[in-house]
């Protein structure tokens, strides 16, 4: 068996292939997987051919997106699901984030078209990245049970709130995909979920960095307080130019560092409610 119960942690998940976990609390279910890279070549190509929902991951990959290549690292077992108490969900997922970026037939809404110019990037560069598929962007908020509901809201998720000291009862971190856009800088998707007593929060990462050109970062966070019947979703989309930035090139490899430098360009702020799933 290559899938283990590692509930109570005691179990060294380095020496096993897929890590699952699952934790309760108020009634909502957090489990996630976590496994092995996806393997670079199909073995069983006839069989993909043949039978389509037998293909293997690569070939399902492969097929499903379209892309001309793959990110270099794929982890696609690597799932995040919060199941609410009457079933309704959502999930974190590799392959709808991967879904989620441009294979030169719906490209991306872009709006830093006017950020390039101001950058006077090299002219063959700027066309290099125009096309964004080497870059794996992705605008991905999750993937929702049908039962979900979604609206507009005003209301924000309190980050000063956050910033509090609470115990954290649960944490976890995935990463769903990361490509080195061959040594040009960095693409990565990742996720963190942390559960506290009063309330859960989820962070859902793209970030990218082309070297000495532009910096994105897509974030996702989605909060639930558990006095409420609802969860909040945010989205913001931050990019920008290196040279906007001035700041030192070490900083350049964190995120973290970043974000708070650089300019916001899209949010959307949704409230989620979730109906009874078997009422359908
Ligand atoms: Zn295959």
């Amino acid at each position: 068996m290559c899938t283990v119960n590692n509930i109570k942690g005691e179990i060294d998940i380095q020496r096993l292939p897929v890590n699952f976990e699952e934790y309760k609390i108020n009634d909502w279910t957090i489990k996630y997987t976590k496994s092995h890279i996806l393997h670079s070549l199909c073995v069983t190509t006839e069989k993909c051919n043949e039978k389509l929902e037998e293909q293997c991951l690569l070939c399902l990959y492969t097929n499903t997106l379209q892309l001309p290549h793959l990110p270099e690292m794929v982890f696609p077992n690597n799932k995040l699901t919060i199941v609410h108490p009457n079933g309704s969900f959502i999930e974190f997922n590799t392959l709808d984030a991967l879904k989620r970026v441009s294979n030169g037939k719906q490209p991306l809404k872009v709006a830093y078209a006017e950020t390039w110019k101001e950058s006077r990037l090299p002219e063959n560069l700027e066309e290099k990245i125009k096309p964004f598929d080497w870059t794996f962007s992705t605008d991905y908020r999750g993937t929702l049970s049908k039962s979900a509901v979604v609206m507009a809201t005003d209301e924000r998720i309190d980050i000063e709130k956050l910033k509090q000291k609470e115990k954290i009862l649960f944490y976890q971190e995935l990463m769903l995909y990361e490509d080195e856009l061959h040594d040009n800088g960095i693409s990565s998707c990742t996720i963190k979920i942390r559960v506290m007593p009063s309330s859960f929060f989820v962070l859902l990462r793209f970030f990218l960095r082309v070297d000495n050109v532009m910096v994105r970062i897509n974030d996702t966070r989605v909060f639930h307080d558990f006095n409420t019947d609802y969860i909040l979703r945010e989205y913001t989309n931050k990019e920008c130019g290196v040279t906007e930035l001035k700041l030192p090139l070490t900083m350049f490899g964190d995120p973290n560092l970043l974000s708070p430098y650089m300019p916001v360009r899209t949010t959307i702020y949704e409230k989620i409610l979730f109906n009874d799933a078997n009422a359908e």
